[in-house]
């Protein structure tokens, strides 16, 4: 940003003359630059005579507040723990009843399929041929 030193400036219009960018009058006998034209080529404070044409330094914008997120609320893992072992220990003492209900359960299908002490598996082919041989001891007598 280039400004004009007013006690300095003659008011010659020679910054007015080169400016590209015709951001500069001379009004009342001093230079004025409009801002909002000016792109900050320089080229006014290389011609002015009278140096009266200075850089300014910057604006420097303060910094802005930085807002953090808010941490996470903490999980309440006790409830949560506590809860699991109450589930754990439940199923610790159900299981070994469970398993005596499948077994009970098991046995009396085992007793339902083989009501002749016959073994549950073998298919069909077992059952037909303890049929003949049955029949053919029984032809023998
Ligand atoms: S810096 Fe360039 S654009 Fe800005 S007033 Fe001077 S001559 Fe014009
Ligand atoms: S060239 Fe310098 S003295 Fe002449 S009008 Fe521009 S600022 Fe003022």
């Amino acid at each position: 940003m280039f400004t004009v030193n007013k006690t300095e400036c003659q008011g010659c219009g020679v910054c007015m003359e080169h400016c590209l960018r015709g951001a500069i009058d001379v009004i009342d006998g001093t230079a004025h630059i409009d801002h909002d034209l000016c792109n900050d080529c320089g080229t006014c404070m290389e011609v002015c005579p009278c140096d009266a044409i200075t850089r300014a330094a910057p604006v420097v914008a303060p910094p802005r507040e930085i807002v953090l997120p808010r941490p996470a609320q903490p999980v309440q893992t006790g409830r949560l723990a506590a809860a699991g072992a109450t589930l754990v220990a439940v199923g610790a003492q159900a299981l070994p009843h469970v398993l005596d209900l499948l077994n009970a359960y098991l046995a009396r299908r085992v007793a339902v399929r083989q009501p002749q002490g016959l073994p549950i598996s073998g298919g069909a082919g077992i059952h037909r041929r303890r049929r003949m041989r049955q029949g053919r001891r029984n032809r023998r007598m």
